[in-house]
């Protein structure tokens, strides 16, 4: 079988001038035998210069990134801009319209599914398509991403390390343009690993970064705040948009997640009582939290500690949990500066 897209679009990415149009994958229904998902697409481009590939909605349910390139895809006039602009403020489209972390469709969670199948299900063939079509155009990549639903964050960016020196390098000149108040190196474990969009791009030799910006799936103002001014100062630092106006910000604080040993996950199902907050620095052995039985009042909780020391990046925002949930993210300061 063909290894090359069935999605298409009436962009013309060569085109100079701001284009809207959808990625449009084709999926055959009862209803639609020849029709296709709409996933909103705008191409900012005028003459030579690097290109930025902007994604939110990878997630749904995760809202400071969609508002964020919504608001930026309307305001940039191609006069401003030298290369090229690629934006998909609600990428993985169905998920965000059902307002939901996975795909309503296929039950496809893109940033679990890279690089993708070009004849698979819709959200493989969508991962397929920004892996194969996308990123050998693009010469730097942001994701935007959120807590969604089930977590909340301590407001920071993510970048993984880099295949090269030069590469790890280029991720940090990246890192330090965006210039969140957290910058946080990551090998992804306890979350999606290598099949991720951005762990995609670093296969690629791309530098890429993905965000965590609030949580709980609803808007965190705060969280908006960086992803605007982050994004901004990016395109204003490798002259994409020269003349962008951007907001001071405060340095980034440079750490690195302690992954999955670090993490503390429910022993038990039941009604979960966190004792620490995102940003807290915590000791090994300090409790976490308690899971109340809501089946059997009179059992004692189960108290769970921290199995380690660190500064808490993400909790769980949901009280019902069940076993096997991660409560609790930690991490640390590098020790150095970004
Ligand atoms: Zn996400």
């Amino acid at each position: 079988m063909s290894n090359t897209t069935r999605i298409w679009t009436a962009i013309d990415f060569d085109l100079d001038g701001k284009q809207a149009d959808y990625l449009r994958l084709p999926y055959s229904s009862n209803m639609s035998a020849y029709g296709w998902i709409p996933i909103p697409l705008i191409c900012i481009r005028n003459g030579r210069g690097p290109t930025i590939l902007l994604s939110a909605g990878n997630h749904g349910d995760e809202y400071e990134g969609q508002i964020a390139l919504i608001k930026l895809a309307r305001e940039i006039s191609p006069s401003q801009v030298n290369g090229r602009i690629i934006i998909l403020p609600s990428l993985n489209y169905p998920a965000v319209a059902a307002g939901q972390r996975v795909s309503p469709i296929d039950e496809g969670n893109l940033n679990r599914l890279f690089p993708g199948k070009a004849h698979g299900s819709p959200t493989e063939m969508l991962a397929h398509y920004i892996d194969d079509v996308l990123f050998p155009i693009s010469d730097l990549v942001i994701d935007l991403h959120s807590g969604g639903r089930s977590l909340e964050y301590l407001p920071l960016a993510l970048a993984r390390p880099g295949l090269t020196p030069e590469h790890q390098e280029a991720v940090r000149e990246l890192l330090r343009a965006f210039d969140a108040p957290v910058g946080v190196l990551t090998d992804g474990e306890g979350g999606g690993g290598a099949t991720t969009l951005y762990a995609a791009a670093e296969q690629r030799g791309i530098p890429a970064l993905t965000t965590e910006l609030g949580g709980g799936a609803t808007l965190s103002p705060v969280g908006l705040a960086i992803a605007e001014t982050g994004v901004r100062r990016v395109l204003k630092h490798y002259g994409i948009v020269p003349d962008m106006a951007v907001r001071e910000t405060n340095g980034c604080r440079l750490m690195r997640s302690l992954g999955r040993n670090a993490a503390v996950y429910a022993t038990e199902s039941g009604l979960f009582q966190p004792f620490a907050a995102v940003g807290d620095v915590v000791e090994a052995g300090q409790e976490a939290g308690c899971i109340h039985s809501y089946e059997s009042p009179l059992t004692p909780p189960v108290v769970l500690r921290f199995p380690t020391g660190g500064m808490v990046s993400c909790r769980r925002f949901p009280t019902m949990t069940a076993r096997g949930d991660c409560l609790y993210n930690l991490m640390t300061d590098v020790g150095r500066p970004l």
